[in-house]
């Protein structure tokens, strides 16, 4: 297969470069490795619901009052957002003991937004709106080699190459970059090294979600937000939809990821329960469904390196290091390379809107031509 642009990679970053290239009848070929778009977003639907994912297992907030083009996507894509529920006392958790206190401070929370429908209501809204035959799944590239000026890309299994393009956007995490990517010419020293120290944010971490038929945290006047320094999780808050049921907990999983893969997800997950019946009460431990989802453990999100947990937000933005003979045809768009908002939603837009900017010599593309800007 021939295109002017491969989009490796079906996350937000390479869906919305591939939304955004269409927008401006740009040829282009976006392949995903999984079976599935969104990347580290990712649904899970109540099982026999009709309605789509609704719990979040990755991404669930955006802060649309500072992040302007997650605001303007979710205006464009005819999508809403809501306040995360903070409605009522939040409770803290001691590390021993059973003592569980209840405050009615302001939440750390205040001014986070989540998506109706859950932020897989992105993916989709943006993958309906792309040409029919244009994404691919299940097909993952691990081999990059220039040739006769342009870029064969394979899959790394040696087979022939599966598409060959005038230019790469690699839509990854740096380390997923670095780590699973071979490049022919090899990327220079200096860059690989760069790309391995960006840590691809929350790669670490896992969630828990419970589902219920009931609000009763609601009912007691919490708001299911909760601190706890016993864990097994460490935060927790609602999760529920914006209208109606199943309501929902989720919690983020204390535990670092090697001590999660020993005690096992089936252990982890009842002393979540039991945590959440200390927390909020009986009603807690019998979960209409609920959902594991184990980032750390994911080769598409998380390398051996995301194992280290990271005390703070680092540092990310566009590669400082030179690229070699790769200039002009490789560009790096995964949320890592923002400068701005790196890591989260709002970086996967602000990298490729950056890279969009430079994509000159592109029938039809170009700085003036960017929707919006
Ligand atoms: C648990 C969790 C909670 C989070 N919470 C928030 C939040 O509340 N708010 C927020 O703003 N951000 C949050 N984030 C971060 C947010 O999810 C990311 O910033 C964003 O999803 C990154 O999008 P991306 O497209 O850059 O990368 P990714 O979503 O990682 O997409 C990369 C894509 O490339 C694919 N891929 C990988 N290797 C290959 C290959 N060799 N060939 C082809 N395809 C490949 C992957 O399968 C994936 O689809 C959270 C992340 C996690 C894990």
């Amino acid at each position: 297969m021939d295109t002017e642009v491969l989009i490796v990679g079906g996350g937000l970053s390479g869906l919305y470069a591939a939304y955004r290239l269409a927008q401006q009848d740009v040829e282009f070929q976006l392949l995903e490795a999984r079976d599935r778009l969104g990347g580290r977003i990712c649904g899970a639907a109540y099982p026999g619901d009709a309605r789509p994912a609704l719990y979040d297992l990755g991404p669930a907030w955006v802060w649309p009052d500072f992040q302007p083009r997650i605001a303007r996507l979710i205006r464009e894509l005819d999508l809403s957002v809501f306040e995360q529920f903070l409605h009522g006392d939040m409770l803290h958790e001691q590390a021993a003991g059973d003592l569980v206190t209840r405050s009615s401070g302001p939440s750390p929370m205040r001014g986070s937004y989540r998506v109706s429908g859950g932020t897989q209501a992105l993916v989709t809204a943006l993958t309906e709106r792309l040409p029919a035959n244009h994404v691919r799944l299940s097909s993952p590239l691990h081999r990059l080699r220039q040739r006769d000026g342009r870029i064969e890309a394979h899959r790394g299994d040696g087979s022939a190459a599966a598409v060959v393009a005038s230019r790469v956007l690699l839509a990854l995490p740096p380390r997923l970059i670095a780590g699973t990517m071979a490049f022919e010419p090899p990327l220079p020293e200096a860059l690989r090294r760069e790309l391995v120290s960006a840590p691809t944010w929350m790669a670490g971490h896992a969630k828990i979600v419970a589902l219920y038929d009931r609000p009763f945290w609601r009912e007691q006047g919490l708001s299911g937000e909760a601190f706890s320094r016993r864990g097994p999780m460490t935060e927790i808050h609602d999760a529920s939809p914006v209208h109606g049921g199943p309501f929902a907990l989720f919690g983020f999983v204390g535990h670092a990821p090697g001590a999660r893969r020993s005690i096992g997800e089936a252990a982890l997950l009842s002393t979540a329960l039991a945590q959440l019946q200390r927390l909020f009460g009986a009603p807690a431990a019998t979960p209409l469904a609920t959902f594991v989802k184990d980032w750390a453990r994911d080769p598409y999100t998380a390398t051996e390196l995301d194992l280290a947990p990271l005390g703070h937000h680092p540092e990310y933005g566009p590669p400082q290091q030179a690229i070699g003979s790769w200039s002009g045809q490789l560009h790096l768009a995964g949320s890592e390379f923002a400068a701005a908002h790196g890591g989260y939603l709002e970086g996967a837009l602000e990298a490729v809107d950056g890279i969009l900017q430079t994509l000159r010599g592109i029938p039809g593309q170009g700085e003036d031509r960017i929707p919006g800007r």
